[in-house]
């Protein structure tokens, strides 16, 4: 399967996963130093210079609803950057097709192609709605 994105967007979608991810990480660590744990302060106080692996690891044992979503996307980015690492950043998972640049734009840790993610979605939520 070749790679189809160029390096010039590579680099970009790759300067966004970054940016994202740093300002997730800051979201996190206010959000834990907000809280009344002790613990989490500590961890917050740790979490600064960690590297993006470390950090993920660090959380397992935090548990408070309002980062869920934050690290959800964080370990989506995560996982990203690992595809980038092993050259299949960018195909779908599914189906092993090119994911579209101008979807990447604006979901740079897509998994799946247009067409994937919607049929995923039409399977996984297929009751909600069109009741009569
Ligand atoms: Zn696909």
């Amino acid at each position: 399967m070749s790679q189809t994105l160029e390096h010039r967007q590579l680099d970009q979608l790759r300067s966004v996963l970054r940016d994202r991810a740093a300002q997730l990480r800051d979201e996190i660590r206010r959000t834990l130093i907000r809280s009344d744990e002790e613990q989490y302060a500590l961890i917050a106080d740790q979490v600064r210079d960690l590297e993006d692996e470390s950090f993920a690891d660090l959380m397992v044992d935090v548990n408070l609803a309002e980062i869920d979503r934050d690290l959800q996307e964080l370990r989506l980015i995560d996982a990203a950057f690992l595809r980038m690492g092993d050259g299949s950043y960018g195909l779908c998972d599914a189906c092993g097709s090119p994911i579209e640049f101008a979807r990447l734009r604006a979901t740079p840790f897509a998994s799946r192609c247009y067409d994937c993610q919607s049929s995923y979605e039409r399977t996984h939520y297929q009751n909600i709605g069109h009741t009569l």
